[in-house]
């Protein structure tokens, strides 16, 4: 079986198609460079149909796979590196992530659901299998023990929960200590007591701290 390479200019408008998709809209084919938008058609990973560009299943399926890398690169970049403007750095990462160091980096993240931004990360096969090959460096909140102490890297909960989280100060970068795990899940932040459910203890992703 050959592996299909694709050159970058095409990798990026498969996966230019497909995040237009996930905001409801569509590409318009003069937005695109020719020549790449020709070697997709070729491929058979795209169509054109009245000046809109449209995925097939196989061009779905790909493109799928380069939003992945790009947003692992994202969470890489912003969780572990510390960088601040993922994106850039992002876009010419993806294009270097193969299959084994997808796996190996996704599991290290601890699997994650959504990149920096908040947009949804497709899984791999390493989130259904949920491999620890490598050790974790993410954690969620509700998996740390009392008197452990962590730094909140992101959270994933709806919008109400948003509001909680960040009236009760629990945003990115900051320190916390878990007090009790049962019956609720206490944390402190500063001198202050927080006690959380278990739907909130799991929205809050942490790295360990000491
Ligand atoms: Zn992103
Ligand atoms: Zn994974």
């Amino acid at each position: 079986m050959t592996v299909l390479k694709l050159s970058e200019t095409a990798e990026n408008i498969l996966r230019d198609v497909w995040m237009a998709e996930e905001e409801g809209k569509r590409l318009k084919v003069d937005s695109v460079e020719t020549e790449a938008l020709e070697e997709l058609k070729r491929e058979g990973l795209l169509t054109v149909d009245g000046g809109i560009i449209k995925l097939t299943d196989k061009g779905r399926k790909k493109a799928e796979k380069i939003v992945r890398l790009h947003r692992l690169a994202e969470r890489l970049l912003s969780d572990i590196l510390g960088f601040k403007d993922v994106e850039e750095h992002a876009c010419k990462f993806e294009h270097l992530i193969d299959d084994e160091a997808e796996e190996a980096i996704c599991t290290l993240l601890g699997h994650p659901q959504v990149c920096p931004h908040g947009r949804k990360i497709p899984q791999g096969h390493c989130c259904i299998e949920k491999e620890t090959e490598v050790e974790k460096v993410i954690y969620r909140l509700s998996e740390l023990s009392p008197g452990d102490e962590a730094e909140v890297k992101y959270t994933v909960a709806d919008d109400r929960e948003t509001r909680m989280l960040i009236s009760a100060g629990i945003i990115p970068g900051v320190g916390l200590k878990v007090i009790r795990v049962y019956p609720a899940f206490v944390i402190q932040i500063e001198n202050t007591q927080f006690a959380l459910d278990k739907k909130l203890a799991d929205a809050i992703y942490v790295v360990r701290r000491g």
